[in-house]
């Protein structure tokens, strides 16, 4: 035991230090009573049962060494990720992913190949990768702004973490917003990822729907009765306020019905129109296609309009096919019908007045169309504009409109 523990920095030929360390030792000693029958075994003190646990240990050392536990994260362990998603936000919460700043300070890569992979500007620690980074900045944006709520970011993920609640909406809604948390750092992580060992790169609009791609995926774990597709999410994020018949009494709408195109009447022509509003860079476009009694395509347009609300942009929609069918269509005497899946667009074309008021000219123009008997404008599901639909995301990459006779 020569020196043992008592000899830091002096050497165990110290003799002051050497006869300290024996004394040490005989006074730990006194207590102890030898009993040379027994077998010798080893025994964990902290617990009763004198076997080893994690949990026991980590309970001494937060004892031991208060400041260097961290607070327990509660939140993370619900189930309503894939377990290696928690995983990750257990580690990222905990400051432990391997950012390239860490990576530097653990002398895996060089000091100067530290730069956030993101925005090219900064070093990527945890709380800038996930949080501050520009680009991480606008993929939580584009969340935040279907809310309509602005957030001064915290310093780090985990107090972001902390205050990430959203009440009064209903028990399907809370589970969606504490997903969302870890669904889009796990989204921004794999895009890093993707940046570094794939070359490949998305936008924060791309990264962004692709989080919601993977909220509609995790939602079909939770239950199979949301009635909405990952483009019902991507057109109308308010559904995922969606409430479950079977634990409220509120009720949802009926389970969707496979919908398919049906033909006009002879002599008739019918417009699918449809919209699509991004949030993330906030845009919208318009598309619709024309088809004869036969189903064969006579017209389609597909054009970016300025962003505005979906129901809005659905009233342009049929506004503007109301517009390129009286003004060009080769048949000008064959009636119109107009079918559009927005109740709303169709509800105030349909109606004599009201409706948004700064929509009031287009509104006036499709219900004087109407009038004149030769357009009638229905309701009907998605499953029947597959096309129009296609059209009018395909105007978002439009810088001007299209339209072709066929
Ligand atoms: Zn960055």
């Amino acid at each position: 035991m020569n020196g043992s523990g008592a000899s830091l920095g002096q050497g165990p030929s110290d003799p002051a230090i050497t006869l300290k360390g024996y004394y040490v030792l005989q006074k730990r000693l006194e207590g102890v009573h030898l009993f040379p029958e027994g077998v010798d075994s080893l025994i964990w003190t902290p617990q009763k049962t004198g076997i080893f646990s994690i949990k026991s240990a980590c309970l001494e050392l937060a004892k031991a060494s208060p400041h260097l536990m961290p607070d327990p994260i509660k939140g993370i362990w619900k189930g309503l990720i894939p377990p290696r998603i928690e995983m990750f936000a257990w580690l990222a919460l905990l400051g432990k992913i391997n950012t390239k700043d860490k990576l530097a300070r653990m002398g895996i890569i060089r000091e100067d190949e530290n730069l956030c992979v993101l925005c090219e500007s900064s070093p990527e620690n945890y709380n800038h990768l996930l949080l501050h980074c520009p680009f991480s900045w606008k993929v939580w944006n584009s969340w935040l702004s279907i809310w309509n709520l602005k957030w001064t970011f915290p310093p780090t993920i985990r107090e972001a973490f902390d205050q990430w609640k959203f009440i009064n909406k209903g028990c399907f809604f809370k589970k969606v917003w504490a997903a969302i948390f870890f669904i889009l750092i796990w989204t921004i992580w794999k895009e890093r990822n993707a940046r570094i060992f794939n070359n490949i790169s998305c936008s924060p609009s791309q990264i962004f729907e692709l989080a919601l791609l993977r909220l509609r995926w995790w939602i079909s774990g939770w239950t199979e009765r949301f009635p909405y597709s990952f483009n019902d999410i991507l057109h109308n994020p308010s559904c995922l306020m969606w409430v479950d018949s079977s634990s409220a009494l509120t009720t949802p709408k009926p389970p969707k019905q496979i919908i398919h195109w049906e033909p006009p009447p002879e002599d008739h022509q019918k417009w699918n129109v449809d919209a699509s509003v991004f949030n993330s860079p906030h845009r919208a476009a318009i598309g619709g296609v024309l088809r004869n009694s036969k189903g064969n395509f006579t017209c389609m347009f597909s054009s970016p309009i300025p962003p505005i609300e979906i129901n809005y942009a659905e009233v342009l929609a049929i506004h503007r096919a109301i517009q390129i069918s009286l003004r060009s269509q080769p048949t000008p005497n064959h009636p119109i019908l107009i079918e559009s899946d927005s109740h709303n667009a169709v509800k105030w074309s349909n109606d004599d007045n009201g409706g948004p008021w700064n929509l009031n000219f287009q509104l006036n123009f499709i219900r004087r169309a109407i009038k004149g008997g030769k357009v009638r404008i229905i309701h009907r599901g998605r499953g029947s504009n597959i096309v129009a639909d296609l059209l009018a995301k395909q105007g978002h990459t439009r810088s001007d409109e299209f339209i072709a006779w066929i």
